[in-house]
């Protein structure tokens, strides 16, 4: 029957062999923005509700990956992690028209931590502030015609602040 086919958002029921088949909708919306933040799970939340309620896009394509952009401002990076983050941001951009992409680094990043194990905890902001406006910069400069916003995310006690530090 034709209204077996199209399932309800979430419905679960039982494919041809039996096993568990659950069924969720495609998001529709276009997504002309591209997101790149880091994947910690304590930010997720605050990560998305800014960017829909306080920049108001609705739909925007994640790129999240542990340190954010931190490959994009380390000289030292490993040049696979560069080309990894960077051929990522080239793809999207070109080949899904993006018009607008947010960059966000944050305090208290484990990443960051975990890569640079000798430094304060000062330090690491200072690097991940100093990451985020040279990826700022390297965006800015391949793709003219994009814009590009940059954000850092502070965190005090339980709440994250957002500061735009964007460099244009
Ligand atoms: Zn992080």
């Amino acid at each position: 029957m034709e209204r077996n086919k199209r399932k309800q958002d979430g419905s679960t029921g039982h494919d041809a062999k039996g096993k568990v088949k659950s069924v969720y909708m495609i998001d529709t919306q276009p997504s002309r923005t591209l997101g790149i933040h880091c994947a910690d799970p304590r930010f997720q939340s605050a990560f998305r509700r800014f960017i829909s309620q306080e920049l108001g896009i609705d739909n925007y394509t994640p790129l999240v990956i542990g340190g954010g952009v931190r490959a994009l401002g380390d000289q030292n990076a490993p040049p696979e992690n560069v080309e990894t983050l960077w051929g990522q941001i080239k793809f999207f951009i070109t080949e899904a028209n993006i018009e607008l992409v947010i960059l966000i680094n944050h305090e208290d990043c484990k990443w960051y931590e975990y890569v640079h194990s000798d430094q304060s905890e000062a330090e690491l902001a200072n690097i991940g502030r100093q990451d985020l406006q040279a990826a700022d910069h390297r965006v800015r400069m391949e793709f003219a015609n994009v814009q590009v916003r940059s954000f850092w995310a502070a965190l005090e006690n339980d709440t994250i602040s957002f500061s735009e530090v964007t460099d244009g």
